[in-house]
């Protein structure tokens, strides 16, 4: 089931969008269990008539990853595949073809490719990158960060910043390691949206290479700054909307979600409070995220225990 939400009105120009705006829309976020209730496995939501957000449901994963569609002329990327490799289970992509074929009736292409990317190559970003491979006129990028940075163009030379031409849509990509080695952020000029996986995001953010993650955030606020970026976007959300107060590791119900949507201060905010965490290993609270630096094992035991109570709680209430 196509669950469609509606379109923000927005001009197609980066430059006329306002980053405060919130995108007004009430994403799935899991149901109360044996409450008979069942969200879709995904929800799919268009920001405009070429650009969608899909969000895995928390019924299949508790992981609920975003996902990023943006079209072109001549060519279609796909940013990140979901946590779930079965297409029966989670039909990522019927969801994608069915909007490939709307886009194509209106705007036809012979040779009309798909990119499949990803933010980087955590399992739940990949996972249903088999639902792609192998599919005609279909180019699943690789995992690797090597892979990764040779696809895009990116090298020391190029400034750490690649691009891909949908047709008509460029898409710049800066390679932004610390959470993964393969992390990359993708920006596009269309929309101005900021595509920031799990580096940035409403949520704990986890910063396994403390050195890189910081390099990469001051690189990432000053290739924003040069750009006009509308919203920052990551892949989950984890936090609620009261301020310094997040939803347990594991939650399969978040029923008051802090927004997806990031603004261009939050992304500095982001790079402020991470360059002043340098020497303080361990998790660390902010109002809209967290920052996990290094490994923070004992946080995310205790973390991964509330999780799996909460649940129980609310499964047996
Ligand atoms: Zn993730």
């Amino acid at each position: 089931m196509l669950t469609s939400l509606r379109s923000v009105p927005v001009s197609s120009k980066a430059n006329d969008l306002v980053s405060t705006a919130s995108f007004g829309i009430k994403w799935i976020h899991g149901s109360v269990p044996r409450s008979g209730k069942r969200d879709p496995p995904l929800q799919l939501w268009h920001f405009d008539s070429s650009t969608m957000i899909l969000r895995e449901s928390k019924d299949i994963s508790f992981e609920a990853p975003f996902i990023y569609l943006f079209l072109g002329r001549k060519k279609a990327m796909l940013i990140d595949t979901g946590a779930t490799q079965n297409r029966r289970k989670f039909p990522l992509r019927d969801y994608v073809e069915k909007e490939l074929e709307k886009w194509l009736n209106s705007n036809p292409y012979r040779d009309y490719s798909v990119i499949v990317a990803h933010t980087h190559s955590h399992g739940d970003h990949v996972a249903g990158d088999l639902q792609f491979e192998g599919k005609p006129g279909t180019v699943v990028v690789g995992k690797q960060v090597g892979q990764v940075l040779s696809f895009f163009g990116i090298s020391g030379a190029s400034g750490n910043v690649g691009q891909v031409d949908l047709g008509g849509r460029i898409i710049e990509v800066t390679h932004v390691p610390g959470h993964h080695p393969a992390s990359v952020a993708f920006y596009d000029s269309q929309t101005g949206f900021l595509v920031t996986g799990d580096t940035v995001y409403p949520g704990r953010l986890y910063a396994r290479d403390y050195p890189a993650f910081v390099d990469s955030l001051n690189r990432l606020v000053d290739f924003a700054k040069s750009r006009k970026v509308s919203y920052v976007l990551g892949a989950h959300v984890e936090m609620t909307d009261t301020p310094r107060k997040e939803y347990p590791i594991g939650a399969r119900y978040q029923p008051n979600e802090h927004r997806l949507e990031m603004s261009m201060n939050d992304l500095v905010n982001v790079r402020n409070a991470a360059t002043s965490l340098v020497n303080r290993p361990g998790p660390h609270m902010f109002d809209d995220f967290a920052i996990y630096h290094g490994s923070c094992y004992r946080a995310l035991l205790s973390g991964l225990f509330r999780g799996m109570a909460t649940n129980l709680v609310t499964r047996f209430r």
